[in-house]
């Protein structure tokens, strides 16, 4: 099963795919991760993709359909894989379907307001070593700075910064409706509330992709 996790910057896409990569054993593939390890690491893509990503603009398709397609063929995603950021457009949606058009789907949108999702955004730190991510307000590291899991620096990402966090909000609208009527049209679009706590919003994921798979194995059991 192919799961797309849908919403905006800053809605927590990727505190819930890895909730649901340890529940359901499938793996998350966020291209934001894959561009800022690029970044990191400087390879030739990561220099490319830095100076649009610092600005809150996307990079080109070409790029981020490369670095997919290259995660979704090895052989953990077997049993299927979650999106996370990805497609971001129309032309995304295609080029996924080229790719593995034959595997079901579901998508999940997470709903959550504009003021919400900026104070998240303001209030966010990633680590520089692991990519793990704190929230000054809710999720704090244990010490100041330091990130729990490898002891790396954390750091604001460029694109948290409130002067970038309106076009990425932008950005995101002025794509999304597309993506979204396209889903609806095949059946596969899920929206839920991303207000709460992280258990709050991960109980109602959890609630749409068990009844998905119930439904799945009760077909497969029936052929
Ligand atoms: P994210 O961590 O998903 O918010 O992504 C951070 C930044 O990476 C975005 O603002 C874009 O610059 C870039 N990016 C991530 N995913 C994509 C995508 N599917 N298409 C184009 N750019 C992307």
């Amino acid at each position: 099963m192919r799961i797309i996790l849908f919403g905006p910057p800053g809605s927590g896409k990727g505190t819930q795919g890895d909730l649901v990569e340890r529940r359901y054993g499938i793996p998350k593939v966020s291209t934001g991760d894959l561009l800022r390890r690029a970044v990191r690491e400087r390879t030739l893509l990561g220099i490319k993709a830095e100076a649009l990503m610092n600005r809150g603009e996307l990079v080109s398709d070409e790029i981020v359909e490369g670095l997919v397609r290259e995660r979704i063929t090895t052989p953990d995603t077997r049993r299927g894989y979650l999106l996370d950021g990805f497609p971001r457009n129309l032309a995304q949606v295609r080029s996924l379907e080229a790719m593995d058009g034959a595997r079901p789907e579901v998508v999940i949108e997470i709903d959550v307001d504009s003021r919400c999702l900026i104070e998240r955004m303001q209030s966010r730190l990633t680590c520089r070593t692991c990519g793990a991510v704190y929230n000054l307000r809710v999720q704090k590291p244990r010490t100041e700075g330091r990130c729990d899991v490898c002891g790396g620096e954390l750091y604001q990402r460029a694109d948290d910064r409130p002067e970038v966090i309106g076009e990425r909000l932008r950005v995101y609208r002025e794509k999304t409706e597309k993506i979204r009527a396209h889903y609806q049209a095949k059946g596969v679009f899920h929206r839920v509330d991303g207000s709460g706590s992280v258990n709050d919003v991960f109980g109602r994921i959890s609630g749409i992709l068990d009844r998905e798979l119930a439904h799945r194995d009760a077909d497969k059991a029936q052929r």
